[in-house]
């Protein structure tokens, strides 16, 4: 009883094409490769979003 399992969407995530188990999920070394690579250039180059935080804006009442 021929029966169609694992057709799933296991596909490289950059490129794909049908990963290796090898390199899950991608499907080379070179695609995982390039991903770690990403990761660590969007380290480096992380957009520094300051919120306007108004911690040294202090308005308090003087009350006597
Ligand atoms: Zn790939």
């Amino acid at each position: 009883m021929p029966s169609e399992t694992g057709a799933k969407r296991r596909k490289c995530p950059l490129c794909g094409a049908p990963r290796v188990d090898e390199y899950k999920p991608f499907c080379s070394r070179g695609c995982r490769d390039r991903d770690l690579l990403s990761w660590f250039g969007e380290g480096y180059r992380v957009p520094v979003d300051q919120p306007p935080d108004g911690s040294a804006d202090d308005d308090r009442f003087d009350e006597g």
